[in-house]
């Protein structure tokens, strides 16, 4: 299969063999048209690779006459905040976010902080692919500035939106497993500024990472025993760019992934009543949160964006993805693991309770998720099999199908950007999430085998 992937969410593929330098040099020089020349922040996580592609990208935003700020290693959130606050035209973020570390990608930034909108990145690919593109004479080329106060300006509007002498109060014990990456430096300096004696693991920027960056459990074993070992109130880990959070509880269970967004969620509409948004495929256990609360869930597409682009047009107070992406709107309409530190610590201190005790208060559900290859082009077929099947039931077309049942939900919808489909369930138990799984890839089969 071929590693490149070219998208309305930006371009990835794997060092050395598809995402190659003169790829993102195109890149650059498409997206300074796409901001008509202005200034344009470049900042990465600290894979191998994100220098070469800093110089490529310096090369192609300069080349049409864009000036260019670095803002050097930093997560993703935080490198999405200097946008706003330089009024930059916009921002390149180089990061592979949660994939294995041979892969990168190129992430777009609107001028809000927000990813570019699916329209905008279409855009973007339509300058991409013009034969020529005029480019700034000598007189014209402007040059690259360095800032470093990203990490600062990210931490100073952390440490406005909690209560931070409270937390400083606990002396929490905290381990954080940066996985070598974006966040090795922010978030000690966060959890030290909350008065937290923090254990370090992979907290070195070196970009080669310890294990897998994608923050699920399987991964984080050795976070598991770390937290049980120096006898820690709570566990952190992020992915290689730190939008992304996982827990492990006082006990060292690492929690589900959808977990920090329930617990986040459960805090804020504690302290204010508001919308929550997030996609389809998300947990239930979102909507039963929201209706102790009285308050309503929105839902939108896959991708964070969407999630980004619906909060900010209804006004909402939270909302994230089950893949431990949290969105803090006090902060700014991305994904930010730092905010979810800030907020979950916040939360441990108000309740009183152990993060053991406030994950055993949520709702339970049972979730399972799978793959399978699908050619694009028989979607259509499948559709209308799952629209006949389940005429009785409530159905979403919105991304994909997602049948509504009594008992539970299956989500079915194609990878914006690989040639298989993704199939979603969801019950209060084993039992019936497996069955409604196994309805899923049943009927996923049968336009398989279809003629
Ligand atoms: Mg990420």
């Amino acid at each position: 299969m071929n590693s490149l992937m070219i998208s309305v969410s930006g371009v990835r593929g794997i060092v050395g063999e598809t995402l190659m330098p003169e790829i993102v040099v195109k890149f650059g020089v498409a997206f300074g048209k796409f901001v008509r020349e202005k200034r344009v922040v470049i900042g990465s996580d600290t894979r191998t690779s994100n220098q070469m592609f800093r110089y490529a990208l310096f090369s192609g935003l300069l080349s049409v006459g864009c000036k260019v700020i670095d803002v050097g290693i930093c997560p993703t959130p935080s490198i999405q905040l200097m946008v706003e606050k330089l009024k930059a035209g916009g921002g390149i973020i180089i990061t592979g976010s949660h994939n294995p570390v041979e892969w990168n990608a190129l992430k777009f930034v609107r001028h809000d902080g927000i990813f570019l909108y699916p329209e905008e990145g279409e855009r973007l690919l339509t300058i991409y692919k013009e034969k020529r593109i005029k480019r700034a004479a000598w007189n014209e080329i402007k040059s690259v500035y360095y800032d470093t106060s990203a990490i600062e300006n990210h931490l100073e509007k952390l440490l406005e939106i909690v209560d931070k002498d409270n937390i400083r109060r606990k002396k929490f014990k905290v381990v954080l497993d940066a996985c070598n990456g974006a966040a090795s430096k922010i978030s000690p300096l966060l959890l030290r500024r909350l008065g937290c004696k923090v254990t370090e693991i992979n907290c070195k920027p070196d970009g080669v990472f310890p294990h897998s960056p994608e923050p699920i459990p399987s991964n984080l074993r050795e976070l598991s025993l770390k937290v049980k070992t120096e006898k820690a109130d709570i566990g952190f880990a992020h992915d290689a760019d730190a939008d992304r959070i996982a827990i492990a509880t006082e006990e060292g269970n690492v929690l589900p992934e959808d977990y920090p967004l329930l617990l986040a969620t459960k805090f804020v509409l504690g302290g204010k009543r508001g919308l929550v948004v997030t996609n389809l495929s998300t947990t239930s256990a979102l909507d039963d949160i929201a209706r102790e609360f009285k308050c309503k869930v929105m839902r939108t597409r896959i991708g964070d964006v969407n999630v980004s682009k619906c909060m900010k047009e209804h006004n909402a107070v939270i909302g994230g993805e089950g893949n431990g992406g949290v969105i803090i709107p006090q902060v700014h309409y991305a994904r930010d693991g730092m905010a979810a530190i800030a907020l979950i610590l916040e939360y441990i201190t108000k309740s009183n309770k152990t993060v053991s005790a406030l994950a055993n208060e949520l709702p339970k559900y049972y979730t399972i998720k799978g793959k399978l290859e699908f050619p694009r082009e028989k979607f259509v077929l499948l559709e209308s099999i799952l629209k006949e099947e389940f005429k009785n039931y409530e159905l979403n077309f919105l991304d994909g199908v997602k049948v509504i049942l009594k008992e539970g939900w299956i989500h079915i919808r194609l990878s914006g950007t690989e040639p298989i489909i993704r199939i979603f369930a969801e019950a209060k138990n084993k039992e019936k999430a497996e069955e409604l799984f196994k309805t899923g890839i049943r009927e996923v089969e049968k336009v398989l085998v279809a003629r």
